[in-house]
Parts: structure tokens; sequence; C-alpha cells
């Protein structure tokens, strides 16, 4: 799960990780007021999207005035941001947020991953932050510096000490480093993240460290442990089919060709996926309906496949496992006929209640092809839908 920069810097703030002042603002009074809130007389206004490349896009500018926080935040708010990190239609920008302005004098990039070979969670840090760290990781990998860190054990504070020095941060501001890193540690323990990234992290012409910018990433299967993390989520960000998909327990991910599949399982999703490229044809979706798929389920499933307009046929490939054959049948026969479908559907079932299941199949009248093995499957809805 996702959250925006705002929302990060509270959880950073939680953690005594410093951050600038800010707010949160959904009009353009609200931020003139933020703004005035301020002692200082430089602010940025900072489009709350969930992606990052905002600067580069025109989402983050720097105001002098309170005028021009007017007019940054009237231009910015309402206005579709494209950026690298977003899809090519773009992100309609709905909250800003407004800072009070920070004299940057040196510009690090930092973040914190899981690193599943070692199994161990990655400091990935960098003296050349801010916004070419794209370019810099590629002309220089060298100037990207990497320590693996064992969540099981203690912070262990002379390496991440080595590292600072890797890292050239300047001695006296070495304690603060320290200390910040360790708390970013612990907010990625602690609150289950998957990725914790601050570009850049900023060394103040004073000498203070502060996350200037803040993305943070939450483990999906960790959320029910986390319940102020789930109240920060935000629907408006996220693919409308796939929140649909998580409020019935599937996880769908919507894809650009036009063979939906229906599966139960994720491994057996993607060799779907697999099989269906092999036949030289691509999948419209990444679908599985879990162990414990009801009729209802397979329903809804079906429904959010076919709202999908670049859909042309329908793969069902179900191993009965827990999962009976006959369940299967009876869901796919009643979303078959409540949807009046229209477009080719062939259907492979393998496993416990198969016999059942193709007699309930057979039974329906519905004019569906069945397969015997994953390939035939694959290769009978390809050419349906070549047809
Ligand atoms: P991103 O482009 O989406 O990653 O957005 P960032 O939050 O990283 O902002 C983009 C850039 O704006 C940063 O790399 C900084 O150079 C600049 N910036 C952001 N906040 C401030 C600030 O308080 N003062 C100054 N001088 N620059 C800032
Ligand atoms: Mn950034």
């Amino acid at each position: 799960m996702k959250i925006h920069e705002y929302q990060a810097k509270q959880v950073f703030r939680q953690f005594s990780i410093p951050v600038p002042k800010g707010f949160a603002c959904f009009s353009v009074e609200e931020s003139v007021d933020a703004a005035e809130k301020f002692s200082g007389s430089i602010y940025v206004v900072k489009a709350q999207i969930h992606a990052g490349g905002r600067g580069k896009a025109g989402g983050v500018k720097i105001a002098k005035s309170i005028d021009e926080v007017r007019k940054y935040a009237s231009s910015i708010l309402g206005m579709n941001l494209i950026t690298h990190q977003t899809s090519p239609k773009g992100q309609l920008v709905r909250r800003l947020l407004i800072e009070e302005g920070v004299d940057i004098g040196h510009e690090y990039y930092f973040s914190l991953l899981i690193d599943r070979p070692s199994q161990k969670i990655c400091m990935v840090a960098s003296s050349q932050g801010g916004m070419d760290i794209e370019e810099v990781a590629n002309s220089q990998p060298d100037a990207i510096k990497r320590l693996l860190i064992d969540p099981g054990l203690d912070f262990p504070k002379d390496e991440v000490l080595r590292f600072c020095r890797d890292l050239n941060i300047p001695t006296n501001a070495e304690d603060q480093a320290l200390e910040m890193f360790g708390n970013f540690f612990r907010l990625f323990c602690e609150k289950d993240a998957s990725l914790v990234e601050v570009n850049p992290l900023v060394l103040t012409k004073s000498g203070s460290l502060v996350a200037l910018d803040a993305k943070v990433d939450f483990d999906d299967n960790s959320l029910y442990r986390q319940p102020d993390i789930v109240e920060l989520r935000d629907l408006d960000e996220e693919n409308p089919d796939e929140v649909r998909a998580s409020n019935f327990g599937l996880s769908y991910i919507a894809l650009d060709g036009d063979i939906a599949c229906l599966v139960n399982g994720a491994g057996l999703a993607m060799a779907t996926m697999d099989v269906i490229k092999l036949y030289g044809a691509s999948p419209a979706n990444f679908l599985d309906v879990g162990g414990g798929a009801t009729r209802d389920k397979v329903t809804e499933a079906f429904k959010i496949m076919l709202s999908n307009k670049s859909v042309k046929g329908i793969l069902v490939n179900i191993f009965g496992g827990i999962m009976h054959c006959d369940t299967i049948a009876e869901g796919l026969v009643a979303a078959s006929r409540e949807l009046s479908l229209s477009v080719p559907l062939v259907v492979r079932m393998s496993g416990t209640n198969e016999k059942l299941g193709h007699q309930i199949l057979s039974d329906s009248g519905l004019s569906l092809i069945l397969a015997g093995s994953m390939s035939e499957a694959a290769q009978k809805i390809v050419s349906a839908v070549r047809q």
C-alpha cells in the first residue's frame, strides 16, 4: 500500500525523523492560510500524488511570497500531472503539501528496501541525490552505496558509521545521520514497510539533516496489524478495478493484452499468463481468485475482467484442491448468464470434483470450449479470439 508524502512525513515525525514544517491542503485558501503560519519567506508548494518525478513535471514549486503560493496552489491543484512514474494518462492532483522552504546545502539519496536473496534489509544511499538519481545510477553506479542489515539483529552502528563515511557525510553530521538512519530502520521494521525512500535527504546550510521528500510503501500482507497505516489509504490514487477486486478478496492486476484469465493460485496465474504468451497472445489481466472462491466471488471476478473493454476472450484455468471444480462451474454458469457473455470462453478444470464440474458446464447449455491441458486451453482461446 502506498501513502502520500505528507502522510509519510507524519510517520517520520512519530519516529523523531526531522522533516520541514508543513500542512496538507485541499484548497487554495487553505494553502494560503498554511503559508501564513510560517515565519520564513520561502514556501514550497508540492502536488500530492502516489508517484515521484513531480519536480520535473511541474508539480513542485518554490514560492517567494504568499501571492506566489496562491498562484502555484491554483495552478497545481486540479492539474493532471504526468511523471515518469504515473501511467501515461497521468494523475489528477487533489491534495497539496505546503511546506516551509529549507536552505539546501547538499542533497543525498537514502532508501531502505527488502533484499530477497539475502533475506535482509538493504540500505541504499548516495551523496549525489536529487532529481537525477536515476541518471546517477546509470552513469556512475559506484556512486550508489549499499549495506545489508539483518532485521533479526541489533542495528549495526559501526557498519552504518562506515557507510556514512563512504557517503562523505561531514564528520559533524555523523551523529545525526547515525540516529536518523537508525530511526528509519526502526520505522521500516515496526511499520512493516516494503520501501522507505527519501530523495533528497538534505544537509541544510546550517548543518542539520532533514528529510525533504518521503515515500513509504507498506506490505499489504501486514496491514491487518497496522490499523493506523490503513487509515492513510487514499482510494482516489488506486486503479478502481483493482480496488473493487481487493474488496472481494481477489488479487487483480490490469494488463494491456486482450485475453482475460481467471485462475486460482498466484503461481498457476503466472504460468497461465506465460502459456498465453507462448501461443502468441497477451493476457489482459492477472487474476487470482484464491483458494476459497465462492460463486459470488467468481461472478464479481467476471464483471471486473469484462469491464476492461480490450478483452476479446476469457481463459479459466482452475486446479481443484481445496477449491471444488463444481463450485467454480456453478459460478461460471451464473456469471455467464448474468452478464450474457458474448466473448469466447475456454475452461480448463482439473482436480477435486472435476467430473461433476464438467457435468454442470455441459448441462448448462452455454457455448463454452472445454480443454484438457494448459497448452490446449491456451491454443484454443488464442485461436478463438483470432477468428
Ligand atoms: P519529486 O520530484 O516528486 O521527487 O519531488 P521532491 O519532493 O523530491 O521535490 C523535487 C525537488 O524540489 C527536490 O529535489 C528539491 O531540489 C526541490 N525542493 C523541494 N523542497 C525544497 C525546499 O524546501 N527548498 C528548496 N530550495 N528546494 C526544495
Ligand atoms: Mn524526490
